[in-house]
């Protein structure tokens, strides 16, 4: 079994929407594990780097002053898949053509607005994990009932 790790952020909107528990939840809930977590309000440096491979794009610069402008909730997920699976778990970027079901089919309906971000490969979950977590940020461990969810 190859583990994998992948970066999540609630965006501005989902924090303050109050909708931070619910999208944790549908994570925990699935069996990934929680490897990081925390909340910052993200510098522009950090929202472009992160942003970088937009950075032609015409919703640019509105992208960055959005995730600027309040509290990102960043967090590292692990498990056997994490990075495919957490993008489906996600939904289509555009919220009206996410799937019920998926967090951003079930919880908004603007591309701008769209509550989440998920790494979409693994060079960009290792390059995003890299960017906003110091290593000594993310923790090892063992949920005590893994047994009960992969054999
Ligand atoms: N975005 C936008 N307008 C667009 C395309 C993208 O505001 O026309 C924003 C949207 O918030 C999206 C983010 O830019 O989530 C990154 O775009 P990408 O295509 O990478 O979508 P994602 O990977 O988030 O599904
Ligand atoms: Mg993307």
């Amino acid at each position: 079994m190859t583990l994998e790790r992948t970066f999540v952020a609630i965006k501005p909107d989902g924090v303050q929407r109050g909708l931070v528990a619910e999208i944790i939840g549908r994570f925990e809930t699935k069996g990934f594990k929680l490897v990081g977590l925390k909340q910052l309000k993200p510098s522009k440096e950090l929202a472009e780097k992160h942003y970088g491979v937009h950075r032609e794009r015409p919703f640019f610069s509105g992208l960055v002053n959005f995730i600027t402008s309040g509290p990102v909730v960043a967090m590292a997920w692990e498990g056997e898949g994490v990075i495919a699976s957490a993008r489906k778990l996600i939904g289509a970027t555009k919220p009206l053509e996410a799937e019920p079901g998926t967090i951003r089919g079930d919880l908004a309906v603007n591309i701008g607005r769209n509550v989440i971000h998920g790494s979409d490969g693994s060079d960009t979950a290792s390059f995003e994990i890299n960017l906003w977590f110091k290593d000594e940020e993310l923790v090892e461990w063992s949920p005590s009932d893994q047994a009960w969810r992969v054999e």
